[in-house]
């Protein structure tokens, strides 16, 4: 992979969003990329994850969303990246890890469908991308919390890539589990997630459809960069 920093004087205040189904390679990609154009990235789901981790600690019923929803706009999320790594903050207390927990994991889509809840967090996400030059990622960046994007990529691969994406990342965070009950999961997440009636997962019209499944990171991250250097020379 290439790591010099692109530098393009067009690119300056521009929004890159990127939306794909779980394991997508979302996360990773759109970490690289911000890194390598300069731009600051915002990971939309670790917001929805935040909250997902208070009200299982705080044991709030995850089907109240009038609950969620106050929570939503009172709860402060921040971000803050040291080493590279994209460190999140719960009420200034640091949840990097425990907001990738598989219970989190499994619920956050309950919480991430209540109409209020999201409202209050795309308007965060909006509030965070005013002045441009960010890469946001989720699976409604390019629909709905930056509709007038300048670049909008939907990422995809197939079920049994994406499960087996997961499967080494919780093995690195020494979680153990099974290929098949990961693949059962995220069908189930892309499920609820692309089924709900609140800005579901889809791709946007005039987004750039990225396949990932035979691709490397490395390789996903260059043909990204590229795209981005074709769009805004
Ligand atoms: O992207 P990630 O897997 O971290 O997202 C966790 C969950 O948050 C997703 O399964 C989805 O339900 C929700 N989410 C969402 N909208 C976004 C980002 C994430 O509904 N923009």
């Amino acid at each position: 992979m290439e790591n010099r920093p692109l530098k393009l004087s067009s690119l300056k205040g521009k929004i890159v969003a990127i939306d794909g189904p779980a394991g997508s390679g979302k996360s990773t990609t759109s970490k690289l990329i911000a890194a390598r154009i300069g731009y600051t990235y915002l990971d939309t789901g670790a917001m929805y994850r935040a909250l997902t981790y208070y009200a299982l600690t705080n044991k709030i019923d995850l089907s109240d969303g009038e609950k969620l929803t106050k929570l939503a706009h009172i709860l402060p999320i921040e971000f803050k990246t040291s080493e590279d790594v994209n460190r999140v903050f719960l009420n200034g207390v640091e949840v990097t890890d425990e907001i990738r927990r598989p219970d989190v994991t499994k619920n956050a889509s309950e919480v991430a469908a209540h109409k209020g809840v999201r409202e209050a967090m795309v308007r965060k996400q909006q509030e965070f991308g005013k002045h441009g030059s960010i890469v946001a990622e989720g699976r409604d960046t390019t629909t709905v919390v930056f509709p007038k994007a300048d670049l909008k990529i939907y990422l995809n691969a197939t079920v049994e890539q994406r499960a087996q994406r997961r499967l080494l990342d919780l093995m690195r965070m020494g979680i153990t589990t099974t290929l098949e009950e990961l693949q059962e999961d995220i069908k189930n997440r892309d499920h609820k997630d692309s089924s709900r009636e609140h800005s579901p997962l889809m791709k946007a019209k005039d987004a750039v459809v990225v396949d990932t499944t035979n691709m490397t990171l490395e390789g996903q991250v260059d043909y990204i960069v590229n795209l981005i250097r074709t769009t805004f020379k």
